[in-house]
């Protein structure tokens, strides 16, 4: 985050919140139920570049006002950390709160939550390999949801699409009555399935869910999935030929970039956290 004296008291209200947890009585998140007890106070470094995360993803235009980005508690594999409602782009570290894995926030404090939070608790369940989680709802990639042409990798830097992106469909799941928004557990758990082993899948209509295994490369990928889609469709318009990373391409092009993450993230972190 900024380091301000403007976002000095929401840093430190927002550790203590995050802090807050421990050994306190469950508190009543929305529903009424009683919240989680804390699993204990998260590193301030992934809070700092969850905050970070956020920030990148709307100045690099893959989120806007809409979006979320969480990341699986240091402590506890079965918590995981995100905002609070917010537009990604205002997200301090004052917002940061800690859910379990059915997506209960720990002490929400009568502030209001993600609609979308269950696709993150029931990822974070299925696949333990992931460690952070974005969904966006960037422009590029929903042609591909709506189209039936699959999103392919054809440069390097998507070489980590090459098992695939599969496409949710909401309907299968919720069937025609839905909002088009994962809003319930159940959902959750079909887009889950419908992600499988790979690293993003698309949602029919709506928008995306990216997956890594840190901060960095889930922003990164978000970024590059968003790119690759810009880009397919543009030599999709050229040619029906289009060529397309080989998989023995694919996998070394990812084992080389997935080496580099750290180079565009300390850029991209530059730039916008920079910004007033
Ligand atoms: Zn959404």
């Amino acid at each position: 985050m900024r380091p301000s004296k403007r976002n000095l008291p929401k840093l430190i209200v927002g550790l203590v919140l995050v802090w807050g947890g421990i050994g306190a009585a469950p508190a009543i998140p929305d529903g009424g139920r009683a919240g989680p007890a804390s699993s204990g106070p998260a590193d301030l470094k992934l809070i700092e570049e969850l905050v970070a995360a956020n920030r990148v993803l709307a100045d690099q235009g893959v989120l806007d006002g809409y979006g979320h980005v969480s990341v699986r508690h240091n402590r506890d594999p079965g918590r995981y950390l995100m905002s609070r409602s917010l537009a990604p782009e205002l997200v301090t570290a004052a917002d940061v709160l800690e859910y379990d894995l059915d997506s209960n926030a720990v002490d929400p404090m009568g502030r209001s939550l993600y609609l979308e939070r269950y696709m993150h608790g029931e990822i974070y369940k299925a696949r333990p390999d992931v460690k952070a989680i974005a969904h966006n709802h960037s422009p590029s990639v929903i042609p591909f949801g709506v189209s039936g042409v699959p999103l392919r990798p054809l440069y390097h830097m998507s070489a980590f699409l090459r098992a695939g992106v599969p496409v949710f469909e909401i309907r299968s799941a919720g069937g025609p009555g839905t909002d088009m928004l994962v809003r319930t557990p159940a959902l959750g758990r079909a887009l889950a399935q419908a992600l499988g082993g790979n690293s993003a899948v698309l949602m029919r209509g709506h928008g995306a869910v990216v997956v890594g295994t840190s901060l960095p490369q889930v922003v990164f990928r978000s970024i590059y999935t968003e790119v690759n889609a810009r880009l397919q469709a543009q030599a999709l318009s050229l040619s029906q030929n289009v060529i397309y990373l080989a998989p023995e391409e694919a996998q070394r092009a990812e084992t080389t970039m997935d080496g580099t993450v750290g180079r565009a993230w300390e850029l991209w972190k530059r730039k916008a956290l920079s910004k007033p």
